[in-house]
């Protein structure tokens, strides 16, 4: 009896687990059809609109741009398709696709159609708006005492001058677009929110971390560690610059305001600390030395670096990005590089982004043939870039002697430790603020705004103001929520930092060592994006992206 039974519980198990199997190949058959469809319209679609897009920023001609501009139309047209998006979503929500390739393509691919599947008149009423605002961004200029100024006069004289009345004068002027702009990117905030909800989310900005694989919660999660292991560092150093500035002005500390930090937002380092990097590369290559570099530690960049357009052209975008034409190794940056600092930084930044991209797996699928989120890409051009002002690469890469190595080591730690802190509190600022605008943005946006910037980059508000000066910041209207990004790059970049010079390597200068290079390639390039963001982190330094190596390299 009881054997018989067994018997019967045993076929039925049989039974079942053969439906599931065919119910299984049934639907991964389904996905692999889906996919082959797909690749075979989004491939050369993805290749031209690189292609066109590169050709247009070296030449700036306007049938470039409208070509450029027509091949970006019809590859963004691919995710629009509400047939193939209902048979992935009908794929996606059966269950059965087991295999983990195809389960993390559908993830991806599930999110980019449904970021397509937005009414098209409510894609166009928002591009019209945000082009209406970005016209009102280009033709405005501060006026000082009846003189038009640009952003970058602005800057200067905010850098430069060291009366109060002065420097008033120009952050006032400059915050005169506001009033202008305020009430359109209102209604664009609103607009934007609409999309998200008829998408099914419960504002835009929640909609768009999502739907670039991010999770708001995890982003907020370490955030918040980031504030709690920056206050109390940030706000020492704060009293320092107060200090500092304080005798420099000739004013009380009391009297200082944002005008006085040398910068219209206080985003970037005041230059209380001075190393002039610029000096030590006038006479200097940088593709060649950042040739050297990268082929020292096994990825060398010749093929990237031949198929690049360097330097400076009429006509050609002003500053530098690299690109990625076909996932099968055609990999290029656009640079305008001189013989200073900056473009040092730039070129072994803008390299690390190509090396990325040139070393991934072929053997992946297309779709997860990239990085594994925009910021991982940015970490590791990051982690490269900031060796351009790190006097221990630069005395092995025999940029400078031994002396001078230890001349300027701890002047060049603090102004980089400055410049880390400066910008961290201020990407909280534009996180928090653009949070809490897209979950109301009825509340009093003026008053968010300054007790965010007192809250996190302990500024003073000028008395009695109330004006819109978050819409100064044009990152609010035409790039947003995305931010955070450049955060997270550099937390992570100091993770794997921390990884590499403990666990990888003794020589935290990288150059000559093959290992550096080997590491990334295995752990970074090549998993592509095969795991989410942060399996790939945890796989590759043995735990989730977290704020505690930023705070350890420039906060203890
Ligand atoms: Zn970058």
């Amino acid at each position: 009896m009881k054997r018989t039974l067994l018997a019967v519980t045993c076929a039925v198990a049989v039974a079942m687990l053969l439906s599931c199997t065919s119910k299984q190949e049934k639907m991964e058959n389904r996905m692999k059809k889906f996919l082959a469809g797909h690749e075979a319209r989004v491939i050369p679609l993805y290749r031209e609109a690189a292609l066109t897009s590169w050709d247009a920023n070296i030449s700036g001609t306007d049938e470039d741009y409208a070509r450029s501009e027509k091949a970006s139309f019809e590859l963004a047209k691919v995710y629009t398709d509400s047939i193939a998006f209902a048979e992935l979503k009908s794929i996606k929500e059966s269950g059965a696709v087991k295999d983990p390739l195809l389960t993390r393509q559908i993830e991806v691919l599930y999110n980019s159609y449904l970021g397509g599947q937005v009414d098209p008149s409510l894609l166009e009423e928002q591009i019209r708006m945000e082009t209406e605002i970005s016209k009102k961004f280009s033709t405005f200029r501060a006026v000082v005492s009846g003189k038009e100024l640009s952003d970058n006069q602005v800057e200067e004289i905010l850098r430069s001058s060291v009366k109060s009345s002065e420097l008033q004068a120009a952050w006032e002027a400059h915050k005169q677009i506001g009033p202008l702009v305020a009430e359109d990117i209102i209604r664009l905030v609103k607009h934007r929110n609409m999309i998200a909800q008829k998408t099914g989310f419960s504002n835009f900005h929640e909609m768009s971390l999502k739907l670039s694989g991010q999770d708001p919660a995890e982003v907020t999660t370490i955030f918040d560690e980031l504030d709690n292991l920056t206050r109390d560092s940030f706000a020492v150093l704060k009293d320092e610059i107060d200090t500092y500035f304080s005798s420099y002005y000739k004013i009380g500390k009391d009297n200082l305001r944002p005008w006085h930090y040398q910068n219209r937002y206080f985003q970037e380092a005041p230059a209380i600390y001075s190393v002039d990097f610029d000096r030590y590369y006038e006479n200097l290559d940088p593709v060649r030395l950042a040739a050297t570099f990268y082929d020292g530690i096994g990825l060398n960049v010749d093929a990237i670096l031949a198929a690049s357009d360097l330097y400076e052209k009429p006509g050609k975008n002003q500053h530098a990005f690299s690109t990625d034409i076909d996932r099968e190794g055609d990999v290029r940056t656009l640079d305008n590089i001189r013989p200073d600092s900056y473009w040092m930084n730039t070129i072994l930044h803008e390299l690390g982004h190509g090396v990325y991209s040139y070393y991934n797996d072929r053997e992946l699928p297309f779709t997860l043939r990239d990085a594994a989120h925009m910021f991982t890409t940015e970490a590791v051009a990051n982690l490269f870039g900031r060796l351009a002002t790190d006097p221990l690469w630069m005395q092995k890469m025999g940029i400078i002697d031994d002396e001078e190595k230890e001349r300027i080591s701890e002047m060049s730690h603090k102004a980089l430790r400055l410049q880390m802190l400066v910008f961290s509190r201020w990407a909280q600022v534009m996180y928090r603020f653009e949070k809490s605008m897209y979950e109301n943005p009825d509340q009093d946006l003026n008053q968010l705004w300054w007790d965010t910037v007192a809250k996190y980059q302990m500024l003073q508000k000028p008395e009695g103001r109330d004006m819109p000066d978050w819409a100064t910041k044009i990152h609010i209207a035409l790039y947003p929520c995305y931010y955070h990004n450049y955060l997270l790059g550099e937390l992570l970049a100091s993770q794997w930092y921390s990884h590499i010079t403990t666990h990888v390597t003794d020589n935290p200068a990288f150059a000559g060592d093959k290992a550096v290079g080997e590491y990334l390639k295995e752990q970074v390039f090549k998993p592509g994006m095969r795991y989410y963001w942060n399996e790939m982190i945890e796989r590759s330094t043995g735990e989730k992206l977290t704020a505690r190596y930023y705070a350890r390299q420039f906060v203890e």
